[in-house]
């Protein structure tokens, strides 16, 4: 309703529009929603509001930062000092973080507003937001189907207009996917790019924070407030932070855009993305892009990698939950043993428990090599395979999911079916390179799904110009 963030700063130093009725405007839209999407976990109305007229004056001096006008929500992974912070699990409930994000103390330099904690999968474990302790989110486009996961609250608050963008995590498309599940464009920037310092670690050699927003020059503008080194992250890049947000799409057509042959015909594809997809190679070509299928013979091995590697970085991570550093501990406890057993057995859900259980046994001795070395070995020959692809191509093109948002409930209790639901997203993170989705198509029952453009590492910047004229050029709705 403001237009973009850039937009909204340009109208708030214009005088146009005052912060405080901006922030207002998103809480009215909150309390108009949050109980039938059950996104938000718990809204900071009073401090987003006093933070609101303290930016004013800011702006009215001439001072304001780059993200005067944004109204961000937090995945409930992400930490913000003296505020809960729960990774919507019984485990983390009511803790209580002491320091905040580098993200966060970034978006907060430049005059952004954080309105509130948002619900996720229990540590960013799912597709669908139903591993939550607090419920599941709902989609705005038709409540009965899921937002997506893991970050479903971040993608339903965008898209429901109730702030104007999220920061989310991604470990293997819970950016992504919830965005394509939710019409917004959601970005995964490459491994190293973003500090994760005050993260909820998942997977840690997959896991990045990212924005989920409802435009890409937005986008590209929160990256580039997050992005770049911090001493807090030692696998945080030093590579230069370029401008973004300064997005250019009358690049040079010549661009070379690959598409991987086998997803085209791939049984997991609906046939409404299948249809637009193959659209969107021909609109492209039309373009003068030149648009190429190419052999990627491991599309399959995609999951089960996944899998393999992030279960076990996740038994690894999650051992800090003891019962004694942090957040719940049983009553049922009556000595160490106990302590631990008895906190971890009650304070984690099911799919928690399934995943450290996974990842114990891919690392456990006699095993290891089988499975996680294995895994190790194939995410290399990915990795090495993707960058020979960019070696030829300036781009990947693949849907973000194989279909739209599906309803609640509807994969049942068959823990793999959610699993095949990350096909396409998680190729990104086990190659450590950047992604974005864009959303360009309804399916046939009016309901949005993305487009996921992969680049090289680093290369956001011409990532985010070619995402841009794709959503200005060929959107269809
Ligand atoms: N859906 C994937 C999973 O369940 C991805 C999660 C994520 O990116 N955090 O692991």
């Amino acid at each position: 309703m403001y237009g973009s963030i850039k937009e909204t700063r340009q109208k708030l130093i214009g005088g146009e529009v005052k912060l405080p009725e901006i922030v207002k405007h998103f809480i009215e839209k909150i309390n108009e929603r949050n109980s039938e999407l059950n996104a938000f976990l718990e809204v900071f109305e009073d401090e987003a509001l006093s933070r609101a007229k303290e930016i004013q004056k800011k702006i009215d001096e001439g001072k304001a930062g780059k993200l005067a006008g944004a109204v961000i929500g937090l995945k409930d992974n992400i930490v913000y000092k003296n505020h809960k912070v729960t990774a919507c699990s019984k485990i983390l409930e009511n803790f209580e973080s002491l320091f905040s994000a580098t993200v966060v103390e970034r978006v907060l330099a430049e005059d952004a507003i954080i309105i509130g904690r948002l619900n996720c999968d229990e540590f960013a474990m799912g597709s669908a937001n139903e591993t939550s302790y607090f419920g599941e989110a709902n989609n705005p486009w038709d409540t009965e189907r899921t937002p997506g996961g893991s970050s479903g609250g971040a993608s339903a608050v965008v898209a429901a207009g109730m702030c104007n963008a999220a920061l989310g995590s991604d470990t293997g498309g819970s950016i992504r996917q919830p965005a394509s599940f939710t019409g917004i464009v959601g970005l995964k920037p490459t491994y190293g790019r973003v500090s994760r310092y005050g993260l909820i670690a998942y997977a840690s050699s997959f896991d990045q924070i990212g924005p989920l927003t409802g435009n890409v020059e937005d986008s590209a503008l929160i990256l580039e407030v997050i992005a770049g080194r911090d001493k807090m992250d030692a696998t945080s890049s030093s590579r230069q932070v370029e401008k973004f947000s300064e997005i250019n799409i009358n690049f040079e057509k010549g661009l070379k855009i690959a598409y991987i042959k086998n997803i085209i015909d791939h049984p997991s594809l609906s046939e409404d993305v299948r249809k637009s997809f193959t659209e969107l190679i021909s609109d492209l070509k039309d373009r003068g892009f030149t648009v190429e299928p190419v052999d990627f013979p491991y599309i399959d091995y995609m999951v089960p990698t996944y899998y393999v590697l992030t279960t076990a970085e996740a038994s690894s991570n999650l051992a800090r939950y003891d019962g004694i550093h942090y957040g719940y501990r049983s009553l049922n406890a009556y000595d160490l043993e106990s302590t631990y057993v008895k906190s971890r057995s009650e304070g984690f859900g099911l799919e928690v428990k399934r995943r450290i259980m996974t990842g114990t046994f891919v690392l456990s001795a006699g095993y290891i090599d089988q499975y996680y070395g294995k895994g190790q070995k194939v995410r290399r020959l990915i990795a090495d395979k993707t960058n020979e692809i960019f070696g030829r191509y300036d781009f990947i093109i693949t849907p973000t999911t194989p279909h739209a948002a599906f309803v609640h409930g509807s994969k049942g209790d068959d823990p793999i079916k959610m699993y095949l639901e990350d096909i396409f997203t998680v190729h990104a993170n086990i190659a450590g390179i950047p992604a974005i989705s864009v959303p360009l198509h309804l399916n046939s029952e009016g309901l949005p799904f993305g487009t996921q453009v992969m680049a090289p590492k680093f290369e956001e910047k011409k990532m985010f110009d070619f995402a841009a004229f794709l959503e200005k050029e060929l959107k269809k709705y």
